[in-house]
């Protein structure tokens, strides 16, 4: 298949104009494939030829103006492309089509409960999977008003981007609301357990399929009472009103994302649906998600950017907006997680600039859709809101909403918008930060604050600066804004520490004897956002092999226990025991360490108030890093844990999955444990136990079906890559090193996607510390030929093996 180039689309779009698509979907021809038949009016310079893309199980009939096409001649199944030449000016296209159903996230995906055999399906058409269901102009500037006709079984529900009604038995109707970009079309059909609401004159709705029905009439106050507050909250700030009719927000089985935004209908994975016990962070992460989506309806949707190079621009803003709209504790969230994530692309062989590198054509856009278009993009946005002041900020943003609602636009129009505004010398702030890659580091010493840019670029950050005695006690702070390489600076404290509520983009660098005073300081800093800071500098210290891992482990095992963020305890416990104790520490003082780690967490647990999320966050902790499978089977019993713990289907499955890891359990075991929970999510996690299993049948068949299965489920399939690899296993995985190498660009042609480079980078044999996986890793990439997903995955993964590697030589000699 042809990825679509930036030269193609602009010759596309100089040629044609999409008045519409008509779509008449037959969803009751099986279960393998679905007939799709769809009309398109457009208009084209007279005389000139173009092409639609369509990716059919079978291309019946193409008529072009009433006149039918050789398909044979015109449509060309490796392209995906049907030639249409020698078009008059006004046009209309009837493809009649039989359509594969998806198992992998991406076209019009469909799932079959285990829990009750029901059906579902939902379509996903990001980034470039809209023709994997209708034939259509797939850009993202040639928008149109799109209506669907849908036959399917009668006792099923349907949704899409407009209002669906039903027609008669098994027939429904899709209105058409505003013209959509091919990339955000939807549909969501099947027997789904729905609940409704209203708000504001806007139709509410949910959805999930009816296993977890209960569920999700449990979290439905909840999840209705933050969908009306962002509503207000984005009607106020965009200044324009919500723009596409009812508002549905659809949890779908087997979702590669958090979330799509379709225009009024919403798409989530639904393990958002929560049918376990779950921290505080986890729905708040929940709710920033729903906030990030509503702020793509106005930004993306009803302005949509002309080309994939302005993705970032989307993310970054309805990142921002996410955060921003729910409230305060979300930017805790925000720094442990989304930032860390953000920081480790930032220093990559692989980072580019927030601006994308020009996005030459759609697949390589998708590689850029990163921790840098997120997170980075976010951060510059909060210090450009704090530049221009919120007034400014805002006012730049409804003008450039207001000019463009409908169409397309592109960054230069939205920086011509805050001109408007009152924004001055915006070109030379927004090059330095969106044109250039990489974090400065930023340090106090004395009355000096020090920036340092690797690249020699000087931008500006408006930032918290705060004092602290060597117990955690803040002395001192105040605001500045470094404008230059050495600010002057008056903050007093034993430990000094620049940006001290998190609010930029920088690596914060701290002297060696602040780092030695950690494990005393930093559990007691009484502000969130300031350890957060802290524990993020850490992270970027040890992976630079500038803090010893064992002076790391030491700040974790202080920190942990007395940490108040069920967020921050999640992440540092997930940082500590994969990448601390599973790459950074030698083999031989992994379980003393482990040991440790999984101690600390169980005192916290211990201490916590029973049943708090902090609780639950600690204990997950303890789960992971636990060494002693006599231990873990009583947990299992419900015997000898802390009060109120309670091992629901969620935890269970975290035990059953760290005694497959341990070998103290077998496949029996597990089998009867995926007896008990037939459940879509027990399928998934007996798959990651089984894969975890420390015997040699269990690798071999968990690795031949991650490099040669072209039919698994993509959730199956990450289960199976997240249960291969354990540290404590390597002589038992240690051919699958080699192995690896030689089969990962292999997996490209099997299968398409976001789920080809997500394996490349899950399947890296990211335990295997040493040189000669360094050297394998530079001897792949060092040939031509190899496909670009792949390539991304293995130079990121190796990037964070290299670190490691580094560090293991300088501490450990
Ligand atoms: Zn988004």
């Amino acid at each position: 298949m042809a990825s679509l180039t930036r030269d193609e689309a602009q010759e596309r779009a100089g040629r044609i104009g999409v008045e519409g698509y008509h779509l008449v979907l037959d969803l009751d021809v099986g279960d393998q494939h679905f007939g799709s038949v769809t009309t398109i009016r457009f208009t084209a310079t007279p005389g000139s030829s173009t092409f639609v893309d369509v990716a059919p199980h079978e291309l019946r009939s193409v008529t072009l103006n009433g006149e039918p096409v050789d398909v044979d001649e015109a449509f060309d199944p490796a392209t995906r492309r049907l030639r249409l030449t020698d078009l008059p000016d006004a046009n209309e296209l009837v493809v009649d089509a039989t359509m594969s159903y998806s198992h992998d996230g991406e076209g019009l995906h469909r799932h079959v409960d285990p829990a009750d055999k029901l059906p579902y399906i939902y379509a996903m058409s990001f980034l470039a999977a809209a023709p994997r269901w209708y034939a259509c102009f797939d850009q993202p500037d040639l928008k149109a008003p799109v209506e669907m006709e849908i036959s399917c079984p009668d006792d099923w529900v349907v949704f899409g981007n407009g209002p669906a009604t039903k027609a008669g038995p098994g027939r429904w109707t899709i209105a058409s609301t505003g013209p959509l970009a091919t990339y955000f079309t939807t549909l969501v059909a099947g027997p789904y357990h729905v609940i409704r609401d209203e708000h504001d004159g806007i139709p509410l709705s949910l959805s999930v399929r009816q296993s977890l029905a209960e569920h999700l009439d449990r979290d439905a106050p909840a999840l209705f009472a933050h969908t009306k507050h962002c509503l207000d909250e984005l009607h106020m700030l965009f200044g324009v009103r919500y723009p596409w009719g009812d508002y549905h927000q659809a949890f779908v089985p087997q979702f590669n994302a958090g979330a799509m935004e379709n225009p009024g209908c919403v798409t989530f994975r639904d393990t958002l649906v929560f049918r376990s016990r779950v921290t505080d962070n986890e729905r708040l992460v929940r709710d920033v998600t729903i906030a990030h989506e509503m702020a793509h309806m106005w930004f993306g949707d009803l302005v949509t950017m002309r080309w994939w190079d302005d993705l970032w621009l989307n993310e970054s803003f309805a990142e921002y907006l996410g955060s921003r709209v729910t409230g305060e504790r979300s930017w805790v969230d925000f720094g442990i997680h989304r930032k860390s994530w953000g920081f480790a692309a930032d220093r990559r062989p692989s980072t580019h600039p927030v601006a994308g590198n020009g996005a030459a054509d759609a697949a390589s856009a998708l590689s850029e859709f990163d921790g840098i278009s997120y997170a980075k993009g976010a951060s510059v946005l909060r210090q450009l809101a704090l530049h221009l002041g919120d007034e400014m900020f805002f006012d730049g943003l409804r003008r450039y909403i207001r000019s463009h609602a409908e169409g397309n636009a592109e960054f230069a129009q939205l920086m011509a918008a805050w001109a408007e505004a009152g924004a001055a010398h915006l070109d030379t702030w927004a090059s330095k930060w969106l044109r250039t890659t990489g974090l400065d580091e930023l340090s106090v010493d004395g009355g000096t604050l020090r920036r340092t840019s690797a690249d020699g670029t000087a931008r500006v950050h408006a930032i918290a600066v705060a004092g602290f005695t060597t117990h955690g006690a803040e002395v001192a702070a105040t605001r500045t804004t470094i404008e230059s390489d050495h600010t002057a600076v008056e903050v007093d404290g034993d430990i000094l520490v620049a940006d001290a509520l998190d609010e930029t983009w920088a690596k914060i660098a701290l002297p060696a004897a602040a780092w030695e005073q950690m494990p005393t300081a930093l559990p007691w800093i009484g502000e969130a956002r300031t350890r957060v800071a802290l524990w993020n500098a850490m992270q970027l210290a040890v992976a630079d092999a500038e803090l010893d891992p064992s002076l790391a482990f030491e700040i974790v095992a202080a920190g942990l226990p007395i940490e108040s963020d069920d967020g921050v305890i999640a992440e540092v416990g997930r940082w500590a025991t994969r990448t601390l104790a599973g790459c950074y520490v030698p083999d031989d003082a992994r379980p003393a360490v482990l040991a440790r780690l999984s101690g600390a967490a169980l005192g916290l647990a211990d201490v916590a108030e029973p049943k708090s999320a902090r609780q639950l966050a600690a204990i997950r902790v303890a789960i992971g890093a636990a060494i002693d499978p006599d231990r873990l089977l009583l947990w299992l019993d419900e015997q000898d844990l802390p009060a109120g713990i309670l091992v629901d289907a969620e935890l269970r499955w975290a035990i059953v999955g760290r005694l497959a890891a341990l070998g103290a359990v077998g496949p029996g075991f597990i089998d009867a444990e995926a007896q008990a929970d037939l459940s879509s999510q027990g399928i998934v996690h007996a798959t990651r136990c089984r894969a975890a299993l420390p015997d040699p049948a269990a690798k071999e068949a968990a690795w031949t079906a991650l490099m040669t299965d072209d039919e698994r489920a993509n959730y199956e399939l990450y289960a199976l890559a997240e249960g291969f690899w354990h540290p404590h296993q390597l002589s038992l995985t240690e051919p699958y090193v080699a192995r690896y190498f030689d089969e990962v660009d292999g997996t490209a042609k099997l299968r398409s996607g976001w789920v080809v480079e997500r394996l490349a980078l899950m399947t890296y044999p990211w335990p295997a510390v040493d040189d000669a996986t360094v050297e394998y890793t530079e001897e792949l990439l060092s040939g031509d030929g190899l496909d670009g997903r792949i390539r991304r995955a293995v130079t990121d993964a190796g990037d964070d093996l290299r670190r490691a590697v580094a560090s293991r030589h300088r501490f450990l000699g």
